[in-house]
Order: structure tokens, then C-alpha cells, then sequence
């Protein structure tokens, strides 16, 4: 049996791992569930996998949470603290699937109580990379990536010949305005843009892929998940999303990773490792995808995912003011309050106007994010819709 808990339980990522682990209840003891504030699907899950614990991290909810679990033998827990503690419980296996910033702190828990930490919190390691990896080689705690592109990547990667790598290269789908003129971008909403060709993903997320700052954010995490300098990380266009990514070798060779685009598939690889198990996932028909297509990405229509790459380059606090004003522009944006231009501008203004010193500690990377927030809320204030 294998002892799991799941931070961000009831979001997108957090409902696929259930669904894996509730195929196989045998193999799994599910010991802590949390959430922000979805008490309903978070007490159903509780109560389906027999958790120990469930906590919602808005104590406004702690009350309706003990409510649905009297009775259950699960124990409700609330606050961003009782979060972190349920991360502390000292499990086989964690699926760290918050999102945003609000993940740093339950999975730096996370990795400081080792075991697995199956990463799906893109925004700890963009923002607070150097912390995160020293925190998890100081516990000897295992890091293996959720992100569909890094998980292709550590599947593909010789981790015994690191020197022989020449190249990785990320792909990335362009989501839904792949083909949409600049002049046209004026105009989208977030309805459209939080509807992707190929994945079903929370909403933060699809606006990211819609911006391309997705695919920013993930070189940024690729940099300190694998041995490789920045310039050795490319991004490619491949709308198909059939291959998840690709490493490079010095030969010449490129290995891939193939799949439907289901994240049960990198979950379930996370899950298992390092061994591997069934997925309902809907194998890959290569006659009837008949061809794969790639090309070049526009960092002319896609600002941010310059803007990510210069901040990987400039290094020290960039890509934690990136990640802290592109979190405060998307929610202005799904908010009505911004247009999604002006989502690559608010990052780019936000960090035009703050350059503090390279946090060493997680606390001075949540300093730098709240300080980057309060500047990047006030340039939400200059923008009219
Ligand atoms: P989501 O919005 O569907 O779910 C987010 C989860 O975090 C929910 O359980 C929510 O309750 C919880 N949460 C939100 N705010 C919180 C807070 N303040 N305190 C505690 N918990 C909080 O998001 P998602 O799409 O599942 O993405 C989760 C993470 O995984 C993100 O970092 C995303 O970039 C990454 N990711 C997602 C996908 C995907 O397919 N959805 C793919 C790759 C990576
Ligand atoms: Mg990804």
C-alpha cells in the first residue's frame, strides 16, 4: 500500500490523480486531501477514499467542511498553516497540485518531509527553483515531474550521461490563438481563452497556454528540473500535442515521448515509478493523426514567452516577479478588469520597475512575489477595458 496525500485535490490535476488512485484503492491509502475552498467535491472525495484528513485552506469554510465529514472518521482541518501541516504527514507519496504561488509553502512541506513529490506546481519551481532543488536534495526527497512536457523529458533523459545532451526541446500546442492576428487578440475574452484545442486544464493555466507564458514558465522549470544551461532550451509549435517533448542527444539522436494528451498519463508515470500502470487513457492512433506538424513559435505575437526566457537568463528574483505579476494579470484578466494584451504588459511593466536582489530563502521569494504583486496591482488600476 502506498501512502498518498493530494494538495489541490478537487482542481483539474488534482481530480485526474483521484480518478487514477480510486481505479486501484487496493494499492493506495489516501491519508490527506486539501483544497482552497470547494468543500462539496473536497468531503466527497474524503469520503470516497476513506482519508484521514481533509483540509480547505479558507477557514471561512472549516465549519460546512465538519458538517459533511461528521461521522466519516476524516478530520477537517482549515487554514493555509493546517495545509502546510498535511503536507508534513510524512507520506510515500504527494501530488503537490496547487496552483500558483499559494503552493510554495505546502510543497517546500512537501519536500522537507521526503518521499515522492510528484510536481505539478509549475509556479515553485519558476519562482523559487534554487530552494525548491536544494531543499529536496538536502531531505533526499524524490522530485518527479507532473508537467506532461518535463515528465516526457525525464522519460526520454539518460540521467547517467548527462554530458551527451545537447538539447532539450519543449513543445508546445500554441494554444487557441495559434492563427489569431495581434489586431484580433484585442479583443478575446476569457471564455475563449480559457477553452484549449487539446487539454481540459483550470482556468489559470489555459490562460497561460493561451498567452504562450505557459510554455515560459515551463523553460523555467525544465532549467532546474534537468542538467542543462538555458540555452540549451527550446520551445517548438506542435498544435497536435502528440509528443510531449524531446531531448537532443550530441549524436544527433532525439528521443520523444509520445501520448493523447490526458494528464492521467504523466500522473499515472509519477504515480507507479518506478514501475508503471494502467491508464483508461485513449491510446494514440498514429494512421488517423496522419501527420505531425511543428514550427517555429512568434515571440512577436506571444510576448510573454520572451519575457519568461529573459528572466530565465537574467536569473537572481526575475522569474519570481514573472510569475508573481503574470498571477496577479490573469486574474484581472479572467476578472473583466484587463484585455489579454495587456497581460504580457503588466509582467513587463512589473519588472521594468522592481529588480531586487536574488532571494536565497523561501521567505525572501514570498517577500519579492508580495512585493511584485503590489506593483503589479497598481498597474492593473491604469488599465481601462
Ligand atoms: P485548478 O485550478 O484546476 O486546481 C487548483 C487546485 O489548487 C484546487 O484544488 C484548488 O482548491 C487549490 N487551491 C487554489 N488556491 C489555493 C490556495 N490559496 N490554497 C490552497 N489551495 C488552493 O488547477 P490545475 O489545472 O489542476 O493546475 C494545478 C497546477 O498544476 C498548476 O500549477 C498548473 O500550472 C499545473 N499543471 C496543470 C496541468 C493541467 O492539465 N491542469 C498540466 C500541467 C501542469
Ligand atoms: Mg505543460
Amino acid at each position: 500500500m502506498k501512502r498518498v496525500t493530494i494538495l489541490g485535490a478537487t482542481g483539474s490535476v488534482g481530480s485526474s490523480t483521484l480518478d487514477l488512485i480510486e481505479r486501484t484503492p487496493e494499492r493506495f491509502e489516501v491519508v490527506a486531501l486539501t483544497a482552497n475552498s470547494d468543500v462539496d467535491k473536497l468531503a466527497a472525495a474524503a469520503i470516497r477514499t476513506k482519508a484521514k484528513v481533509a483540509v480547505v485552506a479558507d477557514p471561512a469554510c472549516l465549519e460546512a467542511l465538519r458538517e459533511r465529514l461528521a461521522g466519516t472518521g476524516t478530520e477537517a482541518r482549515a487554514g493555509a498553516e493546517a495545509v502546510c501541516d498535511a503536507a508534513r504527514l510524512g507520506v510515500d507519496w504527494t501530488m503537490a497540485s496547487i496552483v500558483g504561488t499559494a503552493g510554495l509553502k505546502p510543497v517546500m512541506a512537501a519536500l522537507e518531509a521526503g518521499g515522492i513529490v510528484a510536481l505539478a506546481n509549475k509556479e515553485a519551481l519558476v519562482s523559487a527553483g534554487e530552494v525548491m532543488m536544494a531543499a529536496a536534495q538536502a531531505h533526499g526527497t524524490t522530485l518527479l515531474p507532473v508537467d506532461s512536457e518535463h515528465n516526457a523529458v525525464f522519460q526520454c533523459l539518460d540521467r547517467t550521461a548527462p554530458k551527451g545532451v545537447s538539447r532539450i526541446i519543449l513543445t508546445a500546442s500554441g494554444g487557441p490563438f495559434r492563427r489569431t492576428s495581434i489586431e484580433d487578440m484585442r479583443a478575446i475574452t476569457p471564455k475563449q481563452a480559457v477553452a484549449h484545442p487539446n487539454w481540459s486544464m483550470g482556468a489559470k493555466i489555459s490562460v497561460d497556454s493561451a498567452t504562450m507564458m505557459n510554455k515560459g514558465l515551463e523553460l523555467i522549470e525544465a532549467y532546474h528540473l534537468f542538467p542543462v544551461r538555458a540555452d540549451q532550451l527550446d520551445v517548438i509549435v506542435h498544435a497536435q500535442s502528440v509528443i510531449h517533448s524531446m531531448v537532443e542527444y550530441v549524436d544527433g539522436s532525439v528521443l520523444a515521448q509520445l501520448g493523447s494528451p490526458d494528464m492521467r498519463t504523466p500522473i499515472a508515470f509519477a504515480l507507479a515509478w518506478p514501475e508503471r500502470m494502467e491508464t483508461p487513457c485513449e491510446r494514440l492512433d498514429l494512421a488517423k493523426i496522419a501527420r505531425l506538424d511543428f514550427e517555429a513559435p512568434d515571440y512577436t505575437r506571444f510576448p510573454a514567452l520572451q519575457l519568461a526566457r529573459d528572466a530565465l537568463t537574467a536569473g537572481g528574483a526575475r522569474p519570481a516577479i514573472l510569475n508573481a505579476a503574470n498571477e496577479v494579470a490573469v486574474a484581472a484578466f479572467l476578472a473583466g478588469r484587463v484585455a489579454f494584451l495587456e497581460i504580457a504588459a503588466i509582467v513587463a511593466d512589473t519588472l521594468s520597475r522592481y529588480d531586487p536582489a536574488a532571494p536565497d530563502s523561501l521567505d525572501a521569494v514570498l517577500a519579492v512575489d508580495a512585493e511584485a504583486r503590489v506593483r503589479a496591482v497598481e498597474r492593473v488600476k491604469d488599465c481601462v477595458v
